[in-house]
Parts: structure tokens; C-alpha cells; sequence
């Protein structure tokens, strides 16, 4: 697979997709430095794959160090322990089921819904703060329009601009990822920030005025996040960009952002009905 780099960043593309490659890669370094900017951040390496089919999990991942240490230690260690065990197989079996359990049914959980989300949305972004390093898959060709967002987004005059707006989005979850280690970023936060930078990357709204409204609207029960491309997907994401909108208009949305985000959940625009 053909790659290029640009600056820390790293694009990985099929060579059908060549062209859209580098136009991605002159819109990086503004993304990059526009999302640092408004989010008093410092950005990651992120590796971006263009590509139509979603790629295989080896792809996604990119351990930090201390992982890949564990990784390639822990085989030893089983080892010794086993060795040393009163009964060897139990041991490894023990250990083994014990070790993997966890990542593994949450790596399995992350590409099931992964599959889900891919038919419609035109990318993902890929890495578990503080373990695993981003990466960015941009759908490409982009999906088509959903008309159920019509009411509350404006639809993309071009294919760049919608290229823009996707590669931004997905940054700003991959900055937001990796700044706070493993302590998880709110899903309003994460979402309503990606959408927030995504606007001013594409230098135009995104978002009609009237859907303003959605914030007045009670949370939903369960995560229509989940349900990707519904109407109630669109009314959550709606509200989550006006919340760190207003931050934002505000000057609130650097203060809100700074470690260890508890500062974040104190500046949340209240509901004005319950
Ligand atoms: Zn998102």
C-alpha cells in the first residue's frame, strides 16, 4: 500500500486513491494546526487509511510502547510461571484466558460496531486513550448524503469541502483521544468539539441555525450514537455541537478542555427545559 508523509503524520492510501491522498495531505498541516490551536492541544502522530472497505483490525492498531513491551514480555513471563507452577497447563490456561479476556472482547466490540457504522459515515477513528495511537479511516468514495440530516445540517456544496469537514471531524476525536491518557473524554465533549472544528476547517456552517433547538431537548435514553444516520443520532449530534459552539463563542472551549476535564462537565450548557 502506497504512503506518504506529512509532517508526523502519515497517509496510506490504494493507488486508485492517489489523488485524494494529496489532497488530504495539503489540508492536514491547517487541520492540524487549527485543531491545536483552538483546543490548546498538542496533536499526536495520527496515520490516516484511505479506503472504500473497512480495513482489518491489524491495520487499526498501533500500540504505544509500554503496550508493545507487555506484549512481547508477557509470553516470557507466562513461561516462568508456568514453569514454576504446581500444574503447568493450568497455569498458562489461567493466565492466558485472564490476560486476553478484556482487550480482546473490547477490540471484538469496537470492530463489531466499526461494521455497523461504516455503510453510511465517512470515517473512523481508531485508538484507546493512553494504549493505542490513532488512526483515521476516511471512507472514500465518501457515502452519499443521508436526507434525514436535511432539516438540521446544511449538505456539502462540494466533495473537497465534505472531504475537509470528514478528515477535520475525525482529527478532533484522535486529538481529544490521545490528550487526557485513559481518562475518557465525554461523548458531548468528544463529538460536539469534532464538529466544532470541522466547521472552521471547512470555513462554512454545517449546522442550520434551527437546530439549535435540540439542546433544549431532553437527553435520550441508551446512545443513539449507536444507531448511526438515524433522526435521533442527527438531534444528538446537533446538540453537541452547539454545546461546545457556545463554549466556544464563550472563550470557554480552551477552559473546558484543560486536563482533567472536570472543568468540562462544570461549563456544559444547562437544559432550558427539563
Ligand atoms: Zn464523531
Amino acid at each position: 500500500m502506497p504512503r506518504s508523509r506529512v509532517g508526523p503524520d502519515e497517509i496510506r492510501f490504494a493507488e486508485g486513491d492517489r489523488v485524494i491522498a494529496e489532497t488530504l495531505a495539503r489540508l492536514l498541516p491547517e487541520i492540524r494546526r487549527k485543531g491545536e490551536d483552538i483546543a490548546g492541544l498538542v496533536s499526536p502522530s495520527i496515520r490516516f487509511i484511505v479506503a472504500n472497505r473497512l480495513p482489518s483490525l491489524f491495520s487499526v492498531l498501533r500500540p504505544t510502547w509500554p503496550v508493545a513491551a507487555i506484549c512481547g514480555a508477557a509470553p516470557a513471563a507466562m513461561g516462568a510461571f508456568a514453569a514454576l507452577a504446581f500444574d503447568p497447563s493450568a497455569a498458562i490456561a489461567m493466565s492466558v484466558s485472564l490476560m486476553a479476556t478484556g482487550p480482546v472482547y473490547r477490540l471484538w466490540k469496537g470492530m463489531r460496531q466499526a461494521r455497523m457504522w461504516w455503510p453510511h459515515c465517512g470515517g473512523l477513528t481508531f485508538g484507546h486513550p493512553g494504549w493505542w495511537r490513532p488512526t483515521i479511516v476516511l471512507h472514500y468514495p465518501i457515502p452519499p448524503h443521508l436526507p434525514v440530516a436535511e432539516g438540521l445540517c446544511y449538505p456539502s456544496p462540494s466533495a473537497d469541502l465534505r472531504l475537509s469537514a470528514i478528515a477535520a471531524h475525525e482529527y478532533g476525536h484522535a486529538l481529544l483521544q490521545t490528550a487526557y491518557g485513559r481518562q475518557a473524554v465525554p461523548t458531548w465533549l468528544s463529538e460536539g468539539f469534532s464538529f466544532w472544528l470541522a466547521e472552521q476547517i471547512a470555513g462554512q456552517p454545517l449546522w442550520r441555525p434551527e437546530s439549535n433547538a435540540c439542546v433544549e431537548e431532553p437527553e435520550p435514553k441508551g446512545s443513539p450514537y449507536d444507531q448511526f444516520g438515524t433522526e435521533a443520532y442527527y438531534r444528538l449530534a446537533a446538540r453537541h455541537y452547539w454545546e461546545v459552539r457556545s463554549l466556544a463563542d464563550r472563550g470557554l472551549l480552551r477552559d473546558a478542555l484543560s486536563a482533567p476535564l472536570r472543568r468540562a462537565s462544570e461549563l456544559r450548557p444547562q437544559l432550558r427545559v427539563p
